[in-house]
């Protein structure tokens, strides 16, 4: 209320510079992630619901790299239905028009609640029964969930990917659910793609520390940094009080990261991120030093992230 001439000027004058800082952004839309000395990268976005795809194809992303499923169980009065999901799934994979989309498999549990479902109170949700232990356990909601996933798969290019693995049976398991539904979708003459990548998060230490026995049982892998942090650090990723402990530059985090994208390239897959780390602008040029291949942020970090690549060498 009642600015001064002065604060009027400055705030004048920062929204000028943004507007232009925009339109430089905006020349880049089509334009290729290459850097100086011609080395790809993917920049792809992450979503939380079919409606944000607009969003990633206004912004030039060539992918989705982290759709967050838990919100079509968050959004609803029960648990989706199949064909609810697979509309959702197929939404998506259309407005993508053929671009790769990865669809993270449900991760409740944690910070996220569902009213419909009794999950139990616990000392520690984020160290509790969440995500991919859920799924495993409560398994009609996992086969429910890679049911509708490969259904839609026939409409456009899906990668499936399972968040919060912590050790090599519970990926193994997860990937014999997968194994299950599709000898299933077989049986009943359902058609879905040959060409389904299927990944894993990398947002726990152990999986982290294993993650050269993981590789050889994954197409990708894609780095949770939130919850990488978090864990790695001992620090609750929502406590304002010791946040300053929450580093993605800490050595053991920038380690853990560097090993994983090594460990990935000696089995030949692929390593992409999908934690807030990979669009912020001073981790980037670490990140394409390490040599990750795949960089998912929210679609609006996507252009200043290929303006800063653009500009680097490798
Ligand atoms: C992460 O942990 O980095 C991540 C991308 O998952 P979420 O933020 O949904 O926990
Ligand atoms: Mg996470």
């Amino acid at each position: 209320i009642n600015p001064s001439e002065e604060q009027i000027a400055t705030f004048k004058a920062a929204g000028e510079a943004y507007a232009k800082q925009k339109a430089e952004w905006a020349l880049l839309k089509d334009a290729q992630t290459v850097t100086a000395d011609g080395k790809h990268f993917e920049l792809a976005a992450n979503i939380g619901t079919p409606k944000d795809v607009e969003g990633v194809n206004d912004n030039g992303a060539e992918a989705v790299g982290l759709y967050r499923t838990e919100f079509l169980y968050m959004d609803s009065q029960d648990f989706p239905t199949e064909d609810d999901q697979y509309e959702a799934y197929k939404a998506v994979l259309e407005g993508m028009n053929g671009k790769p989309v990865v669809v993270r498999t449900m991760d409740i549990g944690g910070d996220k609640e569902l009213p419909y479902f009794d999950l139990p109170k616990e000392m520690n949700p984020f160290l509790g029964y969440r995500a991919i232990r859920l799924c495993l356990d409560r398994k009609e909601i996992f086969t429910t969930q890679l049911r509708a996933l490969y259904r839609a798969s026939v409409h456009g290019k899906l990668r499936i990917m399972f968040p919060m693995i912590s050790s090599l049976e519970e990926l193994l398991q997860a990937k014999a659910v997968c194994e299950e539904v599709k000898a299933e979708l077989d049986t009943e003459n359902i058609p879905y793609s040959k060409d389904v990548e299927v990944g894993m998060m990398i947002e726990v230490p152990s999986a982290a520390v294993i993650s050269d026995v993981l590789a050889k049982h994954v197409d990708f892998f894609s780095i949770g940094t939130n919850d990488l942090i978090q864990y790695t650090c001992a620090v609750d990723r929502m406590n304002q009080k010791i946040s300053y402990l929450y580093n993605q530059f800490n050595p053991a985090v920038l380690r853990l990261i560097k090993m994983v994208i090594e460990n990935a390239h000696k089995e030949g897959k692929w390593a992409g991120m999908c934690g807030e780390s990979a669009g912020d602008q001073r981790m980037i040029p670490i990140l394409l030093g390490f040599g990750l291949d795949e960089f998912s942020m929210s679609p609006i970090s996507i252009l200043p992230a290929r303006k800063l690549i653009n500009s680097v060498s490798e």
